[in-house]
């Protein structure tokens, strides 16, 4: 799902759309992440078997890497229905209400970007997590009585890109947490031409390794840079995707060979320019870049972390020899200049 888009613009509606078209609708389909679909194989048989409703999940990682693809595989495989909500849509218990009562047996609610939700939905939750029930507060002051209404069971889905901002008690009502990691080159490769079958659009098997090389292991880039790709295929070449298109089509996106774009450059750049190389703070970091903390931090971060362009220590971001050398700058910082080489 969408990451922050709290306002959507027109290319957001669209990348959802596309994001929604490609979407695998069983897990099968489903590439990469082999241990997760393992165990979600497993409960989703035994809970068939027992004729019971799945255990609560929470998936956590970066934006991209397939959190609303599983939620929305889940229904599928158990042939219920899905609803779908996000924490910053839900500022008051009142906004959980028609998700609540929509409810059939079984099926689905997944809350993404569950980290956001305000404290009070969080506590209207836990007895519908718990016990299948909400206790609803009628009247007010000395008059007020609560009613507890029971609920169909069901099973919230969760995501979000900051499992450590969720409060432990709502952490520990869901039985399973999966952690989605960052896809390899060919797993990256291997969506780049399933989603081309899908698209009905020609690449050659170089030309979706390089692709997949230069999308920060993460499906939703790769989407997004065999789109580019497409569209540049078919307006300065035939239409087939081949390498030399893919690396034309690359540079004109300004798109380095270790798969970064202008954003994450420019972080690099601010790193090691103005803050020679750190260690710097989130927030200043976001203040020069005119980029909100979250964006950094949801964003960008995690595959600099990755990949070892930067550390993170008590004090700050901090540049490692990697990024001084693949930006083209003079190592500043002692503790890079101290770094081995990191380059292959
Ligand atoms: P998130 O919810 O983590 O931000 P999404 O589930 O929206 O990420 O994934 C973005 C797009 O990437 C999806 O529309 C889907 O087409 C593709 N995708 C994600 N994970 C996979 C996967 N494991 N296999 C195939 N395609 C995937």
């Amino acid at each position: 799902m969408s990451r922050q888009a709290v306002v959507k613009t027109d290319s957001t509606i669209e990348e959802a759309e596309r994001d929604e078209a490609l979407r695998p609708r069983r897990l099968c389909e489903i590439i990469g992440q082999k241990a997760v679909v393992e165990r979600l194989k497993i409960v989703l048989n035994s809970c068939r078997k027992n004729k019971e409703p799945l255990s609560h999940i929470l998936f956590d990682g970066p934006p991209g890497l397939g959190k609303t693809t599983f939620a929305t595989v889940l229904p599928n495989e158990l042939g219920t229905s899905l609803q779908m909500t996000s924490g910053p849509a839900l500022t008051n218990p009142r906004d959980m209400m028609p998700f609540l009562t929509n409810l059939e047996e079984g099926s689905i609610l997944f809350i993404d970007e569950i980290h956001r939700l305000p404290r009070v939905v969080e506590e209207f939750l836990y007895p519908a997590m718990e016990d299948f029930r909400i206790d609803i507060v009628l009247g007010e002051g000395i008059h007020a009585r609560t009613i507890s209404m029971p609920l169909k069971r069901f099973t919230l889905v969760g995501a979000t890109t900051r499992s450590g901002m969720l409060s432990s008690p709502m952490r520990d009502r869901f039985k399973m947490h999966e952690h989605l990691e960052f896809y390899s080159v060919e797993e990256l490769a291997e969506i780049i031409q399933v989603n081309a079958r899908k698209w009905k659009s020609e690449i050659t098997e170089e030309a979706a390794l390089e692709l997949a090389k230069r999308s920060r292991g993460t499906p939703r880039v790769a989407i997004n840079r065999h789109w580019w790709a497409r569209q540049y295929a078919i307006s300065e070449a035939d239409g087939k995707i081949t390498l030399d298109v893919a690396r034309r089509a690359l540079a004109m996106y300004e798109v380095d060979d270790k798969g970064l774009d202008k954003q994450d450059r420019r972080y690099l750049e601010v790193l090691l320019d103005v803050f020679g190389g750190g260690p710097t703070g989130v927030d200043a970091l976001s203040a020069t870049l005119n980029l909100p903390a979250d964006t950094l931090s949801d964003e960008i971060e995690p595959y600099l972390l990755r990949e070892q362009f930067i550390v993170r220590t008590p004090r700050g971001r901090e540049a490692t020899r990697r990024a001084f050398e693949h930006m083209g700058r003079k190592i500043t910082s002692a503790k890079a200049s101290g770094q081995k080489e990191l380059f292959d």
